[in-house]
């Protein structure tokens, strides 16, 4: 079987295509899908208007299942929060491109038994090998005669246009973003949930998923238009021999974006259009900023826009510094998805 190849360590912002395999409709259709071809760490695209070649860190292809995408992304940012900095992944394409597939794993009904573990996404994976660092230090620590202890709280929130909801507690709506001295930038009486072990905390999950998907049903898919965060505050705190205490915060961030697809103007009236407005401000301030810390990675002082976007401003403190970086870039190989397929290229292309 083949995994995603390794790469060269590319700094603090990694940037992965993954290509969804064609669903059965697609299929029936028979057009031949030569848009994209892969390799290793490039796509190409033989499309119009032009034949091109993107790079990135690495390219997942059909064949990449759930287990070699946890390698890739998930697996180093576990281990960068467990060293004490912070860190966000994000899934950003079209709607229907695999973002929650790769986020949270194969929906209930498509799973072959109910407990497909195979299947899972990364949230579930990241949270298991979290709690399994955690505890892994502790024991460590506690050989080397000093006491190290990890707490995790988690919190998870929904951006539907400029408005902040916690999708652990839905009916705390219009949450504001505020700044505080010392505690920097939080989302005020959003609610936080200490979680003693991973089952804890993908139970949690798994009720601000559903509370999600609730309110998505009712607002006619309102999820593809908004983007969801869950954040584990990691809380490590470590006496030495000599008794002094250090404590050290980190925060590990889990993004499944808006659908990045361009709504057409045509019959888009009111509210939609100011929703897909919305949506382009924060996905375009995201890429600038992520864009921003790479200029940075080189050298230049670039303007961060962080507050362009709630987006970017809710997660600025995890964006640059020694924060690591993660966006899974979703596409899909079938060519009706073509047009939109080639701007998510350029985006993944240009945050690089
Ligand atoms: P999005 O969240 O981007 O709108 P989904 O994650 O809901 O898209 O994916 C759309 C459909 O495609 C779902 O049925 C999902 O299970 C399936 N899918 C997406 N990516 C993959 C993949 N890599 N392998 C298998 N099925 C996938
Ligand atoms: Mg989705």
């Amino acid at each position: 079987e083949e995994g995603i190849s390794p790469k060269s360590d590319t700094g603090n912002v990694r940037v992965v295509v993954r290509v969804r395999p064609q669903n059965w409709t697609e299929k029936q259709m028979a057009s031949e899908n030569k848009q994209i071809e892969l390799s290793d760490n490039s796509v190409v695209w033989n499309g119009s208007p032009s034949i091109q070649t993107f790079t990135f860190d690495s390219v997942a292809g059909e064949e990449c299942n759930q287990e070699d995408i946890f390698e890739e992304v998930g697996a180093p940012i576990v281990d960068n929060c467990i060293a004490g900095y912070n860190s966000s992944c994000f899934a950003y394409g079209q709607t229907g491109s695999g973002k929650t597939y790769t986020m949270q794993g194969a929906k209930p009904e498509e799973c072959v038994t109910v407990e497909d573990d195979n299947e899972r996404g990364l949230i579930p994976r990241v949270i298991e090998r979290l709690f399994l660092r955690m505890r892994q230090e502790e024991d460590r620590c506690a050989k080397e005669a000093a006491t190290r202890s990890f707490c995790c709280q988690c919190s998870y929130l929904e951006i539907y246009g400029e408005t902040l909801t916690d999708l652990l507690q839905p009916s705390e709506s219009a949450l504001q973003i505020r700044e505080h001295p010392e505690r920097g930038v939080f989302v005020e009486n959003l609610s936080q949930h200490t979680v003693e072990n991973a089952a804890e905390a993908l139970r949690l999950v798994d009720r601000g998923s559903s509370s999600r998907r609730t309110a998505a049903t009712n607002m006619n898919s309102a999820s593809s238009r908004s983007h969801s965060v869950l954040t584990c505050l990691v809380q490590s705190s470590h006496t030495m021999e000599d008794g002094s205490t250090h404590k050290r915060f980190s925060r590990l961030h889990l993004v499944d974006l808006a659908g990045s697809e361009r709504q057409s103007s045509a019959g888009t009236m009111g509210k939609a259009l100011k929703e897909a407005s919305d949506i382009n401000t924060s996905l375009s301030a995201l890429g600038k900023v992520i864009m921003s810390l790479g200029q940075m990675a080189e050298g230049d002082v670039p303007h961060i826009p962080y507050r362009d976007s709630k987006l970017t401003f809710l997660l600025q403190e995890s964006l640059g510094g020694n924060a690591k970086t993660a966006v899974i870039a979703t596409v899909s190989a079938s060519s009706t998805c073509a047009g939109e397929t080639l701007s998510t290229l350029h985006f993944a292309q240009g945050v690089k």
